[in-house]
């Protein structure tokens, strides 16, 4: 429920509110006028988060209509803003930079060397999604993912370690031009795409595990029931059936006849019954991108060589003062959540190891950044 809190605090906070988190589960909000009329609040408002409620306070809730009023307002200015990390003391770099590249590069098939260590300013893109997933019930969240758009690391985990830090920073700028140079330019949209799509896949489906399970049981317990109410019909049926079987005469002939049909009627329905659950059932997920903040922060830029066979290339991962920590390196095919990083022999793409793995038809292994359409060999996709 955090997450939401604290995206609904960035939120107010960016247009000109005051707020406080009373508790947990609970934001004072001074409004200005405009946001006030916007959200028909009073100038101040106890927002509350969790199931239990204060009394007086909003209730915000992922159902509900708060996200859709939240969006109306940032309609006006565009989902996207962009702000300046200062460093508020000076932090020392890292004492040992290779034994922190030991952890989060794993490299099975190449070689790693770090060339050289250097303070810059890197740009950060934070992208908030709303997953929807609607069947039988409804349920929503809220996803932040993030890339360091200068060495192309996923730092999803990096920047909901920042946020914390982000939201105690009263030092907060807009870029300077001399800033956005040094951080280098952002990406096209076909790149970001290209990225995203992975993480997204990975996080909607993990976020809406534990949604599925309770699904998947509760179509299992309907089934169940639907199953053994029909056998039930249909069992008696055909007892009364074998019974009548067994006498002769022109009145058991005619029984015999409704029975037949009876049973018939049963498992019409019995199907007809299953593919109602089956509708009621299907499962509808939208992924909505709701907010983009780029940042750009301070960082210890580690330049690293990597050498495959005769190949080699340079690649860069940053180190954050702002939270001590070194991102995990670029993945330029899946989604990279581990530190296991496979390296091609065409391109020295870094890729994780399924975007290494053999083609499902022909069985040859191929680097999914060189081929993202599908194997080269037999062109199974
Ligand atoms: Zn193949
Ligand atoms: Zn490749």
């Amino acid at each position: 429920m955090s997450e939401l809190r604290d995206f609904v605090a960035d939120l107010l906070e960016h247009r000109g509110a005051a707020v406080e988190a009373l508790a947990s589960d609970r934001l004072e909000v001074l409004a200005p006028t405009p946001l006030q009329r916007q959200l028909g609040w009073p100038e101040l408002t106890h927002l509350g988060f969790g199931s239990q409620q204060a009394p007086g306070a909003v209730a915000i809730a992922l159902e509900g209509d708060w996200l859709d009023r939240f969006g109306a307002i940032l309609a006006d200015e565009g989902r996207w803003s962009e702000r300046e990390v200062r460093l508020p003391a000076l932090v020392p770099p890292p004492s040992a930079p290779e034994k922190l590249l030991d952890r989060v590069l794993d490299l099975p098939n190449a070689i790693w060397r770090l060339q050289s260590m250097s303070a810059t300013w890197t740009r950060c893109l934070m992208l908030a999604f709303r997953i929807t997933a609607l069947s039988d019930e409804k349920r929503e969240k809220l996803i932040w993912l993030g890339f360091n758009l200068a060495t192309g690391a996923p730092i999803s985990d990096v920047l909901a370690q920042l946020r914390p830090a982000l939201a105690q920073t009263a030092d907060w700028h807009m870029p300077d031009a001399a800033t956005k140079r040094v951080a280098g330019p952002g990406w096209s949209s076909g790149t970001l795409a290209a990225r995203l799509r992975p993480l997204l896949e990975r996080e909607a489906q993990d976020s809406m595990e534990p949604f599925l399970r309770a699904m998947r049981r509760r179509l299992e317990r309907d089934r169940d029931r639907v199953h053994a109410y029909h056998n039930d019909l249909r069992e008696t049926s055909l007892k009364r059936l074998a019974a009548l079987n067994r006498t002769d005469g022109d009145r058991a002939e005619a029984d015999r006849r409704r029975e037949t049909l009876r049973v018939e009627a049963i498992e019409r329905e019995y199907r007809a019954k299953l593919d109602d659950l089956r509708r009621n059932y299907a499962l509808r997920v939208t992924v909505e991108w709701v907010q983009a903040l780029e940042i750009y922060v301070p960082v210890q830029r580690f330049e690293v060589l990597i050498r495959r066979r005769k190949g080699q290339r340079m690649i860069r991962l940053d180190w954050h003062p702002l939270v001590r920590t070194l991102e995990r390196p670029l993945c330029e095919a899946g989604p990279g959540l581990d530190r296991v990083r496979l390296v091609c022999d065409d391109k020295l793409h870094l890729t994780d190891t399924a975007g290494h793995a053999p083609c499902n038809s022909c069985g040859k292994p191929f680097c999914r950044a060189c081929f993202p359409q599908g194997c080269p060999r037999c062109r199974h996709t």
